[in-house]
């Protein structure tokens, strides 16, 4: 397994970097498993670097907040534009396509939501286009402690505590696991989520621990996690700033409180997700 880190900014996209989202993959070949985390503003233009999106075999949203799941729209136009065709003069307008949907996993209660997001620009002549939400995706509402599959992965979705109901992602397949937090202030739902994980993909947005309603972490707090949760590796993301020294420093005081390596999430980076067992044959 490896995630690919296509966002990791909180808030809007800034100096060239997008906002949340994560692919991770799974073995090769025709046998591959694509999972994209998360859909912030950006994430359509850094997925499309990568993969065509009809290649993945499922989105998993964190939470319903516009830096999470912005880019659905597009990604979900891209989708349905492989099925239309230009209008011309004596067809009916194209109301619908004949497209592999792919499945796309939201909050519960989220999905009229996105069916209100498409209908909000509506194309006339191609009315397919105002339906990405029902043609493009196999939308379906997940509960916090679900477990669903995606190919050769096992996805399971952990409560944690943010202004907005926010689920981490734990992805496990026969050679790792990987723990994403999503976003989320502290609580001990974090060492469920992460538990053994071999990669803890952990939001780092503030400076200093949270002392407000909202719900994010500081590095320190994502090192509590990985040490506690005994995973194999920390991975920070989710920054308001591409700030080197900032950067650095999150990871350097990380790294004073979890013994394992300490990493800073960067626009195209890519880590593996291997078992310690794994990783030493
Ligand atoms: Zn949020």
């Amino acid at each position: 397994m490896n995630v690919t880190i296509l966002g990791c900014r909180s808030g809007m996209p800034a100096h060239g970097q997008a906002s949340s989202g994560y692919l991770v993959s799974i073995g090769g070949g025709a046998e591959e498993t694509r999972v994209l985390l998360d859909c912030g503003p950006g994430v359509a233009t850094a997925l499309s670097s990568l993969i065509d999106p009809a290649m993945l075999d499922a989105i998993v949203l964190s939470h319903v907040h516009l830096d999470h799941c912005y880019d659905l729209l597009p990604i979900g136009k891209s989708l349905l534009a492989k099925g239309l065709s230009y209008p011309t003069a004596g067809r009916p307008p194209q109301s619908s396509v004949e497209i592999r949907r792919v499945p796309l996993y939201v909050p519960a209660g989220s999905a009229a939501l996105f069916h209100r997001l498409a209908a909000l620009f509506p194309v006339t002549t191609v009315p397919a286009l105002d339906r990405a939400f029902e043609l493009a995706f196999d939308m379906h509402e997940y509960d916090p402690g679900d477990y669903f599959t995606v190919g050769s992965a096992e996805v399971h979705l952990e409560l944690l505590a943010h202004a907005a109901p926010n689920c981490g992602v734990r992805v496990s397949c026969a050679d790792g696991t990987l723990a994403y937090t999503g976003d989320t202030g502290r609580t001990p739902a974090l060492r469920t989520l992460a538990r053994g994980a071999d990669l803890l993909l952990a939001e780092c947005t503030l400076s200093e621990p949270d002392s407000g309603p909202h719900g994010h972490l500081c590095a320190e707090d994502a090192a509590d996690v990985a040490a506690d949760a005994a995973v194999g590796q920390l991975v920070l993301t989710h920054f308001g700033t591409a700030d080197p020294d900032w950067l650095e420093a999150s990871r350097r005081r990380a790294a004073v409180r979890f013994g394992g390596p300490v990493h800073i999430a960067t626009p195209s980076a890519r880590f593996p997700v291997r078992s310690a067992r794994e990783a030493m044959l």
